[in-house]
């Protein structure tokens, strides 16, 4: 059996942002109040439907930006989701600098928030532009000393790799520039063009392959001269700030997905909300299931965990499934094992260095 037991992890997507950046295809509209008290209304529903866990471990409010909502409705949501966080360890917001004021950092943090996700990107600022964000930055400075002020102080930045006409020396000066805020988690991902964003709309591209994998080398090699240690494909902590919340995803362990464009994992079935918030308006408890099948769960657990430098807990997969993660995929995991591109010990399965960077590969000759 998967767990029985309610989640201990709940991701919250608020689906509104205050301009759209030319690469996002993250579910989403431009902020109007009207339709952020809308959608209130029908989260109000949907969390007092869903009989929550009081014990919640972590919570993840993403987005979209949840800062781009008024402080007014920022309280809302907040006092909202106050009931669950008694026992609280990681309550993370995403943030965009422009949407952020002392009001509403000192209202997060009075309700339990105790992380911060900020979007950096870049610190180029014609690719800032070519990206539509609107902050530098001075501003991102700002916004981190405004956390501290108000006792948020583990603050992880995104940024992204592989944008268009983007350089090493670019790369490396935003790594800098990062840096010089003193941020205690840094996430590099690297640019994929939907189609429907602007940028495919401009038929701009992201680098060539080659280019990517430089970069991401370099980020590798760079980062932990700084003291961060890589725990996951695109996440790097200094001591012990890996996300726990994220960690949840990766070790495969169920979580609530509340509103528009959230998904969620509860014992053997995925649930996806709509991305569109106005079917969400009418029906915020209408969700599309997917049941998971035992070995499709299975499989889900390697691909997951297999993302982490440590690998999949042995003892995880045999606790969730009844059965020795050897047992099941022993014969392929051996040979990729022969060919250096997985490693096990007595806790772990994990990829070599080598796999790691063919993980796809490797996760198509475990199937
Ligand atoms: S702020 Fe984030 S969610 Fe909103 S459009 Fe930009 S990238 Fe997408």
């Amino acid at each position: 059996m998967i767990q029985n037991n309610k989640p201990l992890y709940l991701y919250l997507h608020v689906p509104f942002c205050r301009t759209i950046c030319s690469y996002c295809d993250f579910a989403h509209c431009v902020y109007q109040e009207s339709l952020a008290d809308q959608w209130l209304d029908a989260l109000q529903k949907e969390i007092e439907y869903k009989e929550i866990n009081p014990h919640l471990r972590t919570i993840y409010l993403g987005g979209g930006t949840p800062t781009s909502l008024s402080c007014r409705q920022l309280e809302r949501l907040l006092k909202m989701l106050d009931p669950y966080r008694s026992e609280t360890e990681e309550y993370t917001v995403e943030i965009n600098p422009e949407t952020l004021d002392d009001a509403k950092a000192s209202l997060m943090a009075s309700h339990g928030i105790n992380r911060a996700s900020v979007g950096f990107q870049t610190s180029n600022p014609e690719l800032l532009k070519l990206m539509g964000r609107h902050h530098d930055l001075p501003m991102m400075h700002q916004t981190v000393e405004r956390l501290h002020r108000c006792g948020i102080h583990n603050i992880s930045l995104d940024l992204m790799y592989s944008l268009p006409g983007q350089t090493m020396a670019d790369l490396a000066q935003s790594i800098q520039d990062a840096l010089s805020l003193q941020p205690v988690h840094l996430s590099l991902y690297s640019l994929t063009i939907e189609p429907h964003t602007l940028f495919a709309k401009k038929d701009l591209h992201h680098l060539s392959d080659d280019a990517e994998a430089d970069m991401y080398e370099s980020i590798e090699k760079t980062l932990p001269q700084y003291g961060f240690h890589q725990y996951e494909i695109s996440n790097f902590a200094l001591g012990d700030h890996e996300s726990i919340h994220n960690k949840a995803y990766w070790n495969y362990q169920d979580f609530y997905g509340i509103s528009a464009g959230a998904s969620g994992k509860e014992g053997w079935h995925r649930y996806d909300h709509t991305r569109i918030l106005a079917e969400y308006l009418k029906d915020p408890l209408k969700t599309q299931d997917i049941p998971l099948s035992r070995k499709e769960a299975m499989f889900e657990m390697i691909m997951m965990g297999l993302r982490l430098k440590c690998g999949v807990s042995r003892k995880l997969f045999a606790e969730t499934f009844q059965e020795e993660i050897m047992d099941v995929y022993g014969e392929k995991a051996e040979k990729l094992i022969d060919q250096g591109l997985l490693e096990a010990d007595p806790l772990y399965l994990k990829a070599s260095d080598r796999g790691y960077e063919i993980l796809n590969t490797v996760l198509v000759d475990l199937m």
